[in-house]
């Protein structure tokens, strides 16, 4: 069974999902419950709590929550 990425359009919460079939509905976000979620194509998964920048800061993810 192929396990999918998925990435939260309302808290960028990042995720992995068993999918049993092609055509199976999107998964909700675990961390909030939002049916709003992509597919990510790869393990390229920008962490919420920020990217670490190398110089000891932490640079804001690209996507903020709504509201
Ligand atoms: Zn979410």
């Amino acid at each position: 069974m192929p396990i999918y990425e998925y990435q939260c359009n309302a808290c960028c919460h990042c995720f992995e999902e068993l999918v049993f079939s092609s055509n199976a509905p999107m998964p909700q976000c675990p961390r909030c419950d939002c049916a709003d979620v992509k597919k990510l194509m790869s393990a390229s998964c920008v962490r919420a709590e920020g990217i670490p920048t190398g110089s000891g800061g932490f640079k804001a993810p690209a996507c903020k929550p709504s509201g």
